[in-house]
């Protein structure tokens, strides 16, 4: 008699890549960058190091937060959003970013299944809800989180590549998709923008949008149905924005970043990145 393969123990990856292993590692890997997210709302635009180690500190009060302060999620519900040393209110904004980078984090799991690739694609969760944070609070869109998420493509594709042992030659087709689709909306919405320049004599976004779109294009590649749905959402959520802005806050100028964002997480859940093979 034969055992086969029944018999064997799994290997280290597939223990791994389990459903049993992955949906709490995502869970932790989505609570751990949902405080990095907050880490990177906070610092990129007071110009503090991501690195340093600045305590975390009470706005009101000064008192030094400790871990248990610090439980992405959990802490703010369990102190009921409360300082612990004075009791000042903290605001829902930061367990708000927290808990949307977790549910990113689960929605690719959910999507793409548990790979390297998926693992690699975490890393965009904490980037774009400190986007959506800052462009709503400053209407910027820092260099750094833009060039990030080009970056990430790179290492998703490197991910898949290793793992799907093409080497160099898979690196090579994948990398292709991807600056094709740079090109094709960093272009495509340079065009946009002097077009509506010469239409309504007004700047309907900023450089850190169109080095925005150009990195989502790394994602979505240059196919035309991608391009189409991007923009339906996109210009959907920018009017319901405006619309928004203008009955909360009564200013006509509002944030762009979170309309394309919006597309961009729509159209990437929906197509999957342009490299990799997603039914
Ligand atoms: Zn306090």
């Amino acid at each position: 008699m034969t055992g086969g393969a029944v018999n064997q123990l799994p290997t280290y990856s597939e223990l791994l890549f389990s459903p049993l292993f992955f949906w709490p590692l995502t869970v932790f890997i989505g609570l751990v960058f949902g405080s990095f997210a907050t880490a990177l709302s906070y610092r990129l635009p007071r110009g503090i190091s991501i690195v340093s180690k600045a305590h975390s500190t009470c706005n009101s009060c000064g008192r030094n937060l400790t871990p248990l302060d610090l439980v992405p999620v959990f802490s703010w519900v369990l102190l009921r959003g409360r300082c612990r040393g004075c009791g000042a209110k903290i605001g829902w904004r930061y367990p708000l970013i927290e808990l949307a980078t977790l549910i990113l984090c689960l929605g690719f799991y959910a999507r793409f299944g548990a790979s390297p690739a998926t693992m690699g694609m975490f890393l965009l969760a904490p980037v774009i809800t400190s986007i959506v944070d800052i462009d709503l609070h400053y209407k910027i869109i820092p260099d750094s989180l833009n060039l990030s998420i080009a970056v990430i493509a790179l290492v998703v594709m490197l991910a898949a590549a290793i793992a799907g042992g093409g080497g160099p030659d898979m690196l090579l087709t994948m990398g292709e998709g991807a600056l094709a689709g740079m090109l094709a909306y960093g272009l495509g919405s340079i065009i946009l923008r002097q077009g509506v320049m010469l239409l309504l004599k007004k700047d309907p976004m900023g450089w850190g949008d169109i080095k925005f779109f150009a990195a989502a294009g790394a994602w979505l590649g240059a196919g035309a149905e991608g391009a189409a749905a991007f923009m339906l959402v996109a210009g959907l959520a920018g009017v319901f924005l405006a619309l928004l802005w203008q009955k909360l806050r009564g200013e006509r100028e509002f944030p762009f970043g979170p309309a394309i964002i919006l597309a961009f997480i729509v159209v990437l859940l929906w197509q999957g990145p342009v490299f990799l093979a997603v039914p």
